[in-house]
């Protein structure tokens, strides 16, 4: 089946650049938050990274125009009955998702397929409130979504070929590459990624080194574009405590369990560079 009509439903952080990529390729978008303010927010969003492109000479302003034309930004889920692909993007919590899945599932065409963007929640669990666990899948963008070539694809138990092949082939259209994973807590990213901030956390706490020793260290030790606790920070503490106790639950290794220290940071409400403070202080930079 070929992807021409897409749903993106949740206009944050991740939500609005997908749809900004979709458009950028000619693919009509549909752009659905909950109120208005929240679409607002996300078309300006979406404005200020299409006007970066033209600076940058990737588009025109003619292209980048069309870009922006090619996006419907609507509360209402039941105007999006003609798409061929939908992509969840709301907050990271089972229910919420759950129940825009048994919407879509009824709202939808037969073929259409249905993917999360969700960073650690089971696709098989999602897959299984509606009546199409074979068309299924996630599609795990990376942060931020216009620049990061990789879409994590996670197969749930009883996503089709056809339902991964289509995903793989709208992936190539957006210019991303596609990895494939099996469902299983974190999936792959963040089952490796999680693990290794949380140990720099525990370095941290310890005593072993100082923050800029530990992020300098595997930045210029390892060739990572960002030390672990600068990262941590840009994804925000709050995020990745959630994913260590997916994956803590999920896989019952004691490996898993979150530091003390981040977990310290969270109830403090020292999220990351989203609160002006995680690991780094960010206020100065405000
Ligand atoms: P966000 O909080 O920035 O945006 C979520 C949006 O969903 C909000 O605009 C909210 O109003 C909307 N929403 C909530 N419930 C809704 C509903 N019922 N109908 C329509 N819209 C609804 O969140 P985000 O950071 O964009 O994350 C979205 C998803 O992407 C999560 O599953 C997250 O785990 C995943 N993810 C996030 C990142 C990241 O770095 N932020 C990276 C990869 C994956």
């Amino acid at each position: 089946m070929s992807i021409s009509k897409v749903a993106v439903i949740g206009g944050g952080t991740m939500g609005n650049g997908i749809a900004q990529v979709f458009a950028m390729k000619g693919l009509q978008v549909a752009l659905v938050d909950q109120k208005p303010e929240f679409l607002d927010r996300a078309k300006a969003t979406i404005e200020k990274n299409m006007s970066r492109v033209v600076k940058k000479g990737k588009l025109d302003q003619a292209e980048a125009d069309q870009a922006l034309r090619q996006i419907r930004y609507t509360t209402d889920l039941g105007t999006c009955d003609g798409v061929d692909l939908a992509i969840e993007a709301v907050f990271e919590n089972f229910e919420v998702k759950a129940d825009i899945f048994r919407n879509l599932d009824k709202t939808l065409a037969k073929g259409a397929i249905l993917a999360t963007n969700t960073s650690s929640i089971s696709i098989t669990q999602l897959a299984a409130v509606t009546e199409r666990p074979g068309q299924v899948i996630g599609m795990h963008f990376m942060n931020p979504v216009p620049i990061m070539k990789l879409v994590e694809v996670i197969r749930g138990e009883e996503t089709s070929d056809e339902t991964n092949a289509a995903v793989l082939a709208a992936c190539e259209i957006l210019g991303k590459i596609p990895c494939v994973a099996n469902d299983y807590p974190g999936f792959v990213a963040n089952r490796i990624l999680m693990p290794m901030i949380n140990e720099a956390a525990f370095v941290l706490m310890e005593g072993v080194a100082t923050k800029e020793s530990i992020d300098n260290i595997m930045k210029l030790g390892m060739a990572h574009p960002m030390g672990p606790l600068a990262l941590a920070d840009f994804i925000g503490l709050d995020i990745c405590l959630d994913i260590l106790n997916v994956l803590h639950s999920g896989l019952g290794d004691p490996k898993y369990r979150a530091c003390p220290l981040l977990k310290k940071l969270v109830a403090a409400g020292h999220l990351g560079r989203k609160s002006g403070r995680g690991f780094c202080d960010y206020r100065e930079q405000a």
